[in-house]
């Protein structure tokens, strides 16, 4: 949230494309003999709601936030009160609804008074609840100018991992979707990533729900496990340490072997679980792919199991297919294309360019 008086808002006009139009439009318009309601300032991108109306006591309100539209709410006449808290914090009671672009919370926030020619910004990240008494209910003049948020500044992600071969797989799964993915190091967070659950699911929301508790950072991260019929869906979850806490690739692969040496059914699969939190709300998608575990190492590409790994329907290892061969049938780009289908629909369904 920002919050300051309307002759600061230079320093604020580089942060967005819209806020030098809609900052410049708050300063040059005389909004005291203007009827409440709606004005166009930009097409759909910027427009200003001015209303009059009665502050209210707290209890009265609800706390509210937005995805589409940052709030730039600028204090013509009156005063009030608004309270603010950051949105990881809160508890959705209504879910966010498109059409009206609101969600409603509940949280335990801050209050400060506003007054004339002060104006807040609150971002997507903000929840908020404006219109408060200070200390009587009284009638003011408010401006809300409504820019809407940049398909950019929606969709930076950051990848929970610190794990160049999987960041490179999911670059290649959406390079065509203009989703920014950002990784840990590019955003300045250098956290180890806990990883202790006994599900896929448990851990990759565990990795992302730190970034986003701790970071406050719309973050997703994937889990996977090599699941083996004939050992029970071993090493699953444990793929990473099956050989032992400090294992490595090569070691856990020899165990694999020595515990597959003459079995027959030789099945398996790779499952992925992603979890994504986008603004505290958290999804979760799966993609796996069939196939068996080859009788020795083969291909020098990939990593972890890939070298063993023989999927359906191909002769050849993970290992030895080329990068965008094996991202074009993998687990993980399942999972992934099903993230960005669902991002798509949810997120992008008006950028024509994400299409
Ligand atoms: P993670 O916890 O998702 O990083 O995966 C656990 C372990 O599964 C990794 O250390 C790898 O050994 C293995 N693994 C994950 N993804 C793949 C893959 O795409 N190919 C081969 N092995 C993988």
């Amino acid at each position: 949230m920002i919050f300051d008086h309307i002759h600061n808002a230079a320093i604020y006009k580089e942060m967005h494309p819209s806020f030098k139009r809609a900052f410049e439009y708050l300063k040059s318009t005389d909004f005291n003999n203007m009827e409440n309601g709606k004005y166009v300032i930009d097409d759909d991108k910027i427009f200003a709601i001015v209303n009059r109306y009665t502050t209210e006591a707290a209890e009265a309100r609800q706390w509210e936030a937005h995805r589409t539209y940052i709030d730039i709410q600028y204090m013509v006449s009156g005063e009030e009160n608004m309270g603010v808290a950051p949105l990881h914090h809160a508890k959705i009671v209504k879910p966010y609804d498109r059409e009206s672009d609101f969600m409603l919370l509940e949280v335990l926030g801050e209050e400060f008074t506003i007054k004339p020619k002060f104006f807040t910004i609150f971002f997507p990240s903000d929840v908020h609840k404006p219109n408060l008494i200070t200390k009587e209910p009284q009638q003011v003049l408010k401006v809300v100018v409504k820019v809407k948020v940049e398909p950019q500044q929606a969709m930076q992600l950051c990848f929970a991992s610190n794990n160049k071969h999987k960041l490179e797989e999911i670059r290649l799964a959406l390079a065509d979707s203009r989703i920014d993915i950002r990784t840990m190091q590019e955003l300045g967070v250098h956290d180890t990533l806990s990883e202790t659950g006994t599900t896929l699911e448990y851990n990759a929301w565990q990795k992302t729900n730190q970034l986003f508790t701790y970071h406050g950072i719309n973050a997703f991260a994937d889990d996977t496990g090599l699941e083996v019929e004939a050992l029970e869906g071993m090493p699953g979850v444990y793929s990473a340490r099956y050989a032992g806490e400090k294992s490595t690739s090569q070691k856990n692969i020899e165990k694999l072997l020595k515990e597959m040496n003459g079995i027959e059914n030789r099945k398996a699969k790779f499952r992925t679980v992603i979890c994504l939190i986008i603004n505290s709300a958290e999804y979760r998608f799966e993609g796996e792919v069939e196939g068996v575990i080859a009788e020795s190492p083969r291909g020098e590409g990939g990593f972890g199991y890939d070298s063993v790994f023989i999927p359906e329907g191909q002769s050849r290892t993970f290992a030895e297919m080329s990068p965008v061969e094996k991202s074009s049938i993998s687990h993980r780009s399942r999972a992934i294309q099903k993230m960005v289908l669902f991002l798509k629909e949810e997120f992008l369904k008006n950028e024509p360019h994400y299409e």
